[in-house]
């Protein structure tokens, strides 16, 4: 069998990944990744790119543990590299806070982030309102930087970047022996995925170079998290909301929550509003099968879904998906040499 072809389609976090997983991983493939968006212009752009997951109901706690240990690992050697600061990735130290005491005082990543350990009361001291917090480093992507510098590795290994929407992955049959679908909520549409559904996100991006701590609370709902240029603010979780136009009211909303935080805010500058909607489901359908018509086969990867946390468990995914794309290459090796006998 000549060198065999794969399409990643989607070019945010998940479909770069998964491609560079791919060359790294089967170099003698030829990847093309395939995206009607790419940088800046994809939900991954629009995320605050911290290393903090969210959990998945449908999906077995140490799977999402796996996943999150592995991207820890792989951008935690990025930020010590001479790499870290065109790929946007840095560690950052801070406090995630509770009004009251969560019923789950360790979660199950509190053993991968650094340092993970109760707020002291003099910690405390700077949160008012707030009676318990957890302290922390983790890492942090600043997602456009970290896309584009996924996109040149990925040049550089000789993977071809095409602008094209695709409107059924069966048309992909003739050109590609094995398709990736990384279309994010995209999906909804392409697979017809009906688990699939928006999680509308709206944040702001201001000019604040004195804030060197991330503070989250608890719930995830306001947070404000420093990144190498800018900081961002959030934010807002909205279910089945499609709607991409910034809301002047729900701005207002996340700068005064991110205030009563951080109250040197009010001093912040060049306020920019993204919003992006995050794809979500019970579980990441990460996950092969082999489309058929008229007994011609194509067999096809599936890695969406990844939800509120796609940047903390991306690496994760990525492998997981890059290994079942190896087992599509090894059956269709195994089926074109028995068709030579
Ligand atoms: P996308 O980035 O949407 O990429 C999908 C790609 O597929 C795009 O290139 C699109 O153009 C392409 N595509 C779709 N359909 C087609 C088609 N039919 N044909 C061709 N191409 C197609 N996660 C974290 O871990 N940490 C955070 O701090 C964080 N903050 C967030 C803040 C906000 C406000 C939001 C909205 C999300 C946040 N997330 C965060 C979640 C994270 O952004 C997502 O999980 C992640 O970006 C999903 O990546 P993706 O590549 O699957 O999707």
């Amino acid at each position: 069998m000549a060198a065999p072809k794969v399409a990643v389609v989607g070019a945010g976090v998940i479909g770069l990944s998964t491609a560079l997983c791919i060359v790294e991983t089967q170099p003698s493939c030829s990847v093309t990744v395939l995206s009607d968006q790419f940088s800046p212009n994809t939900t991954s752009d629009v995320a605050a790119g911290m290393l903090i997951p969210h959990t998945y109901p449908g999906t077995p706690i140490p799977v999402q543990k796996q996943w999150f240990r592995e991207t820890f690992t792989y951008l935690f050697a990025i930020s010590n590299s001479a790499e870290a600061s065109e790929a946007g990735v840095h560690l950052v130290s801070g406090w995630q806070v509770f009004k009251n005491t969560p019923k789950e005082e360790l979660p199950f990543w509190s053993d991968i982030v650094l340092g993970f350990r109760p707020m002291s009361e003099a910690e405390l001291q700077k949160f008012p309102q707030h009676r318990f917090g957890q302290a922390f480093m983790t890492l942090k992507c600043d997602c456009p930087p970290y896309l584009l510098w996924l996109e040149k590795r990925l040049k550089a290994t000789g993977v071809q970047m095409c602008t094209r929407k695709v409107a059924d992955l069966w048309e992909l049959h003739r050109e590609y022996n094995v398709v990736v679908n990384c279309t994010g909520i995209g999906a909804h549409q392409l697979v017809g995925d009906e688990k699939l559904f928006p999680v509308r996100g709206q944040v702001l991006k201001v000019h604040a170079p004195w804030v060197k701590n991330f503070i989250r609370e608890g719930d995830g709902l306001t947070y404000i998290y420093p990144g190498i240029h800018k900081v961002t603010l959030g934010g807002t979780r909205e279910k089945e909301n499609w709607n991409l136009s910034p809301d002047p009211g729900i701005t207002k909303g996340i700068f005064d929550r991110c205030c009563s935080l951080e109250p040197s805010l009010q001093g912040a500058q060049d306020i920019q509003v993204k919003v992006g909607l995050r794809p979500s489901r019970q579980c990441v359908r990460v996950h092969k099968e082999v489309l058929s018509q008229g007994g011609v086969k194509l067999p096809v990867v599936h890695n969406y879904g990844h939800g509120a946390g796609g940047f903390s468990i991306h690496m994760g995914t990525a492998k997981e998906a890059a290994r079942l794309v190896e087992e599509c290459i090894a059956a269709l090796q195994g089926s074109s040499s028995r068709a030579k006998l």
